[in-house]
């Protein structure tokens, strides 16, 4: 079985990230999504609400499976088995820190691959910071959030605003 495991901050998960998770569902025959908690960023949305949510825009995909970790990625894959990084590229300054974090996973664990998807080309400029910017200055985030999780993330990212202020 062809395993692959897509990791990111997903804080949250937007339509760029889908459209990675998507492709690589296609390709591989399971796809763990894994929300990498690190203890020294402070994310708007909780490792719970953020499996969550991508639980919910990948309902429809099958070979999907959600996790979270605070392990270094390496020894992630390493638990479990053969498996493949696969990484989304937006743009060449994605490169850079991209191609250093497979150097690096490969030297920690021989066995492991990195493979890139490029960005489509309509969310060529989407982070899950630009959407927290946006939403802070109540912009639809319609373009950017799957439908089902829009509503949670608009509330959030406006009561954050609203506290801050
Ligand atoms: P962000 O940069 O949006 O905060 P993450 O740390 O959650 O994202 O990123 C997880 C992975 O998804 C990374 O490989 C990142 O390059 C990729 N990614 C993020 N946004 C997009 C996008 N719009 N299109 C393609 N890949 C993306």
């Amino acid at each position: 079985m062809k395993l692959a495991i897509y990791p990111g901050s997903f804080d949250p998960v937007t339509k760029g990230h889908l459209n990675i998770i998507e492709r690589a569902a296609s390709i591989f025959d399971q796809l763990i999504v894994c929300v990498m908690v690190n203890a020294d960023k402070k994310p708007m949305f909780s490792r719970q609400e953020r499996e969550d949510m991508i639980r919910k825009v990948t309902g429809h995909l099958p070979n999907v499976v959600v996790d979270a970790s605070d392990e270094l990625l390496a020894e992630y894959a390493r638990q479990k088995g053969s498996c493949v990084i696969v990484k989304g590229l937006r743009a060449v300054s994605d490169f850079e820190h991209e191609f250093q974090m497979a150097l690096i996973n490969r030297n920690l664990n021989p066995q492991l691959d990195t493979m890139f998807l490029t960005a489509e080309h309509e969310y060529m400029f989407l982070s899950s910071s630009i959407v927290r910017e946006l939403g802070s200055y109540s912009v639809s985030l319609e373009d950017y959030i799957p439908a089902e999780i829009i509503e949670e993330v608009t509330d959030r990212i406006q009561s954050v605003h609203e506290r801050r202020k």
